[in-house]
């Protein structure tokens, strides 16, 4: 089997943003906090070497997401990856090794730690370069705790360091959006993530919304962060991200390129020798052994030409004919030619090279996607 990308989910926050709808939970006193990391990361060791009693895997890339993971601090994190190597030999394939943080913390010893045992990659939070903008979020940093974070991350001798952007927050104009794009550029950022503030049901936002852009408003948004990163040499390679040139996510490209992935951890997903499985959402029935349960079939079975159309379409190189015939043997369907050619080149683009979405049609993308792979 080919190497996995191995996901790592942290279900801690020191506090709940009021949009966020991942599987997170507090922690409580710094007392119980220790206690319940020190457990978690037992209860993830564990699982680690069950899945390598059961599969002989091999992991080339490795993402610590959540929740929080650089909550777990250097040593936890240290200790992780180290088994990660030994059971999934993953120094021996140049690995991308990436840590999601929240700038609002004090991460220099911990990304100091977690650069010294082969971390090499920070996906950082910032979200807006704006005050304003981060308050309306509820989140518990500023743009100074942005800077400082950057700065710990290249003193540990990181350089690759991506910076999620917020889109549709309240009273957000193409101008501060803009501005937040060109705030991670001058940072130093190699690679962007622009992401649609959504209401989540069961978040607070979700139960009472606040007054958000309207949609118009919203595509503007897009379009102008994208176009300005573009301009400041970010190439768009996914409907929500950008980088420099080979600084494209390792891991998550595996998502969109239908390489397998194996994910740990409560409500971490897996998609491995043709099946598609994920933990429940809950921390008790992870740390006392318990298997991920597979996902419920929406009708698009694993590795069909449909899911593979389904996620190479989130991608700008679309689905390539070439890359299609070679995976599977065939032309790409002469219908979802047909259905492309049919909706208009502002969104969609369909030529002898394959069938692409436009960044306009990103907007769209479920829409265009399932109107495109239809029957
Ligand atoms: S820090 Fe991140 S994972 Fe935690 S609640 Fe906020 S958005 Fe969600």
């Amino acid at each position: 089997m080919e190497p996995v990308g191995l996901y790592i989910h942290t279900p801690f926050c020191l506090a709940k943003c009021p949009y966020c709808d991942f599987y997170s939970l507090p922690l409580g006193t710094p007392l119980q906090a220790e206690a319940a990391l020190d457990r978690y990361t037992d209860g993830l060791l564990s699982a680690m070497e069950r899945w390598a009693q059961r599969l002989p895997l091999q992991a080339d890339t490795l993402y610590f997401g959540g929740g929080t993971p650089a909550l777990l601090g250097g040593s936890r994190l240290e200790t992780i990856i180290r088994r990660a190597g030994e059971l999934f030999e993953l120094f021996g394939a140049a690995p991308e090794i990436t840590l999601e943080a929240n700038p609002a913390d004090d991460l220099a010893d911990t990304l100091a730690a977690f650069a010294a045992a082969g971390g090499n990659r920070l996906s950082l939070g910032m979200q807006s370069a704006h005050p304003r903008e981060l308050t309306l979020l509820g989140r518990r940093h500023t743009p100074a705790d942005v800077t400082r974070t950057v700065g710990d991350a290249r003193r540990a001798g990181m350089d690759n360091i991506s910076l999620d952007v917020m889109l549709g927050i309240a009273g957000q104009t193409a101008a501060t959006a803009c501005q937040s794009v060109e705030r991670a550029a001058d940072l130093g950022a190699t690679h962007l993530s622009a992401y649609l503030l959504k209401l989540e049901p069961d978040t607070p936002y979700g139960h009472c919304p606040p007054p958000l852009p309207e949609e118009d408003e919203t595509a503007e948004l897009y379009l102008a962060a994208m176009e300005r990163a573009e301009a400041l040499g970010y190439g768009q390679y996914e409907i929500s991200n950008a980088a420099l040139p080979g600084r494209k996510s390792r891991h998550n490209l595996k998502y969109w390129d239908s390489r397998p992935y194996l994910g740990l951890g409560p409500a971490a997903s897996s998609c491995l020798a043709g099946h598609r499985f994920t933990y429940p959402r809950d921390i008790e029935h992870f740390l006392a052994g318990g298997d991920p349960v597979e996902d419920p079939d929406e009708g698009i079975g694993v590795g069909t030409p449909e899911e593979y159309a389904l996620l190479r379409l989130r991608l700008t190189a679309g689905l390539s004919a070439a890359e299609y015939a070679a995976r599977f043997g065939t032309e790409l369907p002469a219908a979802w030619r047909r259905h492309a050619e049919a909706l208009p080149a502002s969104l969609v683009t369909a030529d002898e090279a394959g069938i692409r979405l436009t960044r306009e049609g990103f907007l769209l993308s479920n829409t265009l996607i399932s109107h495109i792979i239809d029957e």
